[in-house]
């Protein structure tokens, strides 16, 4: 077994979409970067590519690379469950922490969920999302940015 962790942060700004672990949310602020800027995902794809000793996300995917603008990061979790799987692991569960002072994330926690542990084809029990605030202080307090961190689990296939 290994076990790999992911973390990300992105900056929120006005008039973007708002993406989080593969769901669009509906919000007046999303977060920006060259991508879908989806922090759960690249989080989620860190610590599995950390897992299996694959390196990191920027190695994986560099973002100087144009074929990787605005793509949609379950692309990039998607090749990553296949880098995995060619590596003979298969994911055993994942905990994620999101950090997000707005919008509250109660409401879409179960539905986050259940879009991740489809992503990655789990049961649902074994995919668990949490969601903090920042308590008003630092970045994420002042709803500046969004953050995420993810731990995973992966044993070698039978
Ligand atoms: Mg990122």
């Amino acid at each position: 077994m290994r076990v790999g962790i992911g973390h990300d942060t992105h900056r929120l700004e006005v008039g973007r979409p708002l993406m989080l672990g593969g769901l669009r949310i509906d919000h007046p602020r999303g977060l920006i970067g060259h991508s879908d800027a989806d922090v759960v995902l690249h989080a989620l794809t860190d610590a599995l590519l950390g897992a299996a000793g694959l390196g990191d996300i920027g190695d994986a995917f560099p973002d100087t690379d144009p074929q990787y603008k605005n793509r949609e990061s379950s692309f990039f979790l998607h090749e990553t469950l296949i880098r995995v799987d060619q590596k003979g692991y298969r994911v055993i569960n994942v905990d994620v922490i999101v950090f997000a002072q707005e919008p509250k994330l109660g409401p879409v926690k179960a539905q986050m969920r259940k879009r991740l542990a489809d992503l990655l084809t789990l049961d649902l029990d074994a995919v668990n999302v949490k969601a903090k605030t920042g308590e008003k202080v630092g970045a994420i307090g002042r709803g500046e940015a969004i953050s995420c961190q993810v731990v995973v689990l992966i044993d070698k296939k039978k």
